[in-house]
């Protein structure tokens, strides 16, 4: 069980929460998850953000701590060598639905944010020009403006009810299109996005493998390889890198 890294020319990477629970980030969903302490999916909805944005700092903000705490782990190391590892005629996305900057913290270069990153503020007004920047401050106590418009200023990450950034998105979904080696790790395999951009991988002739704590709940026909275990354990091993 190991893949040879070196017979593939473009890889595409989806990671998932599951990278992220040996970092001590907890999960949205399942045991241990935020879910369980907070109602995530009203208070991190686009409407909540309308009309209680204290909510939406009060669950975010409070997030941002335990991820400026929080360190790469294995997965993660593991991901960043072996793109470094690459020689130059091979292409690497790392496609991520983690909003904590890990990948990047473990040297990831070339990594596709879908659901945004949560260390950043940013405008709600889309007409705005303010530029999304870097931001550790919580706000639970008040809600921040907008220097330049006055509107409500935003955790950049995608809010339950908004669509997918669409350059993030076209990104990951052009180079799926054209991948020889798809890998999914520690994201469900038939809940989207993973799902949808799983289906592109196959069309493209990619070989495919899902690694993940648990089985697919309802087996994707998307994959053609499935691997069971932490990602911070199995990953290195699978790839060579341990
Ligand atoms: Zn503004």
């Amino acid at each position: 069980m190991q893949i040879d890294i070196a017979a593939y020319k473009r890889i595409v990477v989806l990671t998932g929460a599951g990278v992220s629970v040996a970092s001590s980030l907890r999960p949205y969903r399942g045991p241990g998850g935020v879910w369980e302490e907070h109602d995530v999916a009203r208070l991190g909805h686009a409407d909540a953000l309308i009309e209680r944005p204290r909510d939406t700092w009060d669950l975010f903000g409070g997030m941002r701590e335990h991820v400026l705490a929080a360190r790469p782990n294995a997965a993660h190391v593991a991901l960043a060598r072996w793109e470094a590892s690459l020689r130059s005629e091979q292409e690497f996305l790392l496609i991520t639905q983690n909003v904590d900057g890990l990948h990047q913290q473990a040297g990831s270069r070339n990594v596709c944010e879908i659901h945004g990153n949560i260390m950043y503020t940013r405008c709600s007004n889309f007409d705005c020009t303010l530029e999304r920047f870097r931001d550790t401050a919580a706000h639970q106590d008040h809600v921040p403006t907008c220097t330049l418009c006055g509107q409500t200023l935003r955790p950049d990450i995608v809010l339950f009810g908004e669509e997918l950034p669409v350059r993030p998105s076209w990104v990951a979904r052009r180079a799926l299109s054209d991948c020889d080696l798809f890998l999914a790790i520690g994201t469900s395999g038939t809940v989207a996005p993973a799902s949808n951009f799983a289906r592109e991988a196959p069309h493209a002739g990619a070989r495919t493998i899902y690694l993940d704590l648990e089985p697919m709940q309802e087996r994707s026909p998307a994959f053609q390889e499935e691997y069971l275990g932490r990602a911070e354990e199995l990953l290195p091993r699978l790839i060579g890198l341990d």
